[in-house]
């Protein structure tokens, strides 16, 4: 089995809750294994500390002239800056906050110039699958790497202006997408393409200016930033020529008499507003301050060495089968989804709870279309029915070995070789 790799030095930044007690049914305490990193991650110390430090001086935003209200001014509008240089924004590019990366998409959906087809494949996570207009849907491709020509064949035969959106990583087998290789293609064809970053965010560094993506979206709470807070970042001009997502106070310039007329801002604030949500924005921009000061690399490795763990432990379970769209060696961030034979991703993740204080999440993952596929695949590939659900593990920074060798244990009672 894979142990950890040594990294002598490595410093993981710390998260909160890492060593809750959990009272199971038959009365034994344990320590929390939270595997459901991908859903919702715990909360960095140094984002609740940068958020205390906050309450203090908590008051309005672009809207006060007092000492306090200046300093949430000042930390809302480099929390703006400092997101945008972690994923290394443009210098025009707008970033604009929002509820989360569903908001964030559903904005860009809202800002398309009429006529625009997106172009996507169809396993994406419903967030992305369902707010465009006219849609072009790509089926799966087979591998990866055959991604790019078949945008290029898509692109090739649309005469509409297009903008193609894709996840980075897959919330429902980690895998990575060639985001970089489908910007080039989208732009040689005249297209825009916007990146789904909800899963990649906290594990790979992004970079608007090396990929050349023109929007990337993400959530804070993923970003172990629970506080409400999610970006959408990218080009200025279809954002400042559409009109505001929300309609209200903080976007306007001037309102006439009664409110016929009403000139509305340029800028993030014509998508903002109402009162934003200085707490989240703060959260949001210290997490990216402790992981851009990280050893990305480094953590990176450790990550691998987890998940190779697990998919390897996985891999020796009779009747267990991992859920994946591309080759089993393909580069994956820390998500690993299964099924088990003849037990309901329900069964098995309430048998992970109940006995082994464990946290997974089952069922479809919000890409309903995406995880039957798979289930279908992997039903073949095993020569097994099964469930029509399936288990999520996902690993994040406060994941132990023992975590994963505690699920794996958990399985293994689940599995036909075990079962009486
Ligand atoms: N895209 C992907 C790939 C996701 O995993 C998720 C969340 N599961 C979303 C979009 C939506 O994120 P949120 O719920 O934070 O809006």
């Amino acid at each position: 089995m894979t142990t950890i790799a040594a990294v002598p030095d490595l410093f993981v930044p710390q998260v909160l809750g890492e060593h809750l007690p959990v009272r199971l049914p038959d009365g034994r305490e344990v320590g929390y294994a939270n595997l459901d990193y991908a859903a919702t991650a715990p909360c960095l110390a140094t984002v609740a500390a940068a958020v205390n430090d906050l309450l203090p001086w908590y008051a309005g935003v672009h809207r006060g002239v007092g000492e306090a209200s200046h300093r949430c001014t000042r930390a809302y509008e480099q929390a703006r800056a400092t997101v945008g240089d972690f994923v290394g924004a443009r210098p025009d590019d707008e970033v604009v906050f929002t509820r989360n990366t569903t908001d964030a998409l559903n904005l860009l959906a809202r800002a398309l110039p009429p006529g625009t087809v997106t172009v996507l494949w169809d396993g994406e996570h419903h967030a992305n699958l369902l707010p465009w207009g006219r849609t072009l849907r790509l089926p799966a491709p087979a591998s990866a790497e055959e991604a790019p020509a078949q945008l290029a064949a898509a692109l090739a035969r649309l005469s509409d202006p297009a903008l193609v959106t894709v996840t980075g990583a897959s919330n429902v087998t980690g895998e990575v997408w060639p985001v970089a290789e489908l910007a080039a293609v989208a732009h040689r064809h005249g297209a825009r393409i916007a990146l789904d970053a909800a899963q990649l965010a906290a594990h790979r560094p992004i970079s608007l200016r090396e990929s050349t993506v023109d929007y990337v979206a993400l959530s804070g709470h993923k970003m172990y930033a629970p506080f409400g807070c999610g970006v959408l970042i990218g080009r200025s001009d279809w954002l400042d020529e559409a009109p505001p997502y929300l309609a209200g106070g903080g976007a306007t310039a001037a309102v006439s008499e009664h409110g016929r007329r009403v000139r509305w801002h340029t800028g993030p604030a014509r998508h903002e507003a109402g009162t934003p949500n200085l707490l989240g924005a703060v959260a949001l921009a210290a997490a990216c301050t402790e992981l851009a000061g990280a050893d990305r690399a480094a953590l990176d490795r450790r990550e691998q060495a987890l998940v190779d763990r697990l998919r390897s432990g996985l891999s020796r379970l009779p009747g267990v089968a991992e859920l994946r769209q591309f080759t089993a060696g393909h580069d994956r961030v820390g998500i690993v989804s299964f099924a088990v034979t003849g037990v309901a991703g329900g069964d098995v993740s309430a048998h992970l709870a109940g006995r082994y204080g464990i946290g997974v999440r089952d069922g479809l993952f919000c890409a309903h279309p995406l995880v039957h596929r798979l289930l279908d695949e992997a039903s073949a590939r095993l020569e097994r029915p099964l469930g029509d659900t399936a288990v999520r593990a996902s690993i994040g920074l406060g994941t132990t070995t023992e975590h994963v060798d505690r699920l794996l244990t958990g399985l293994a009672d689940l599995t036909p070789a075990r079962r009486p």
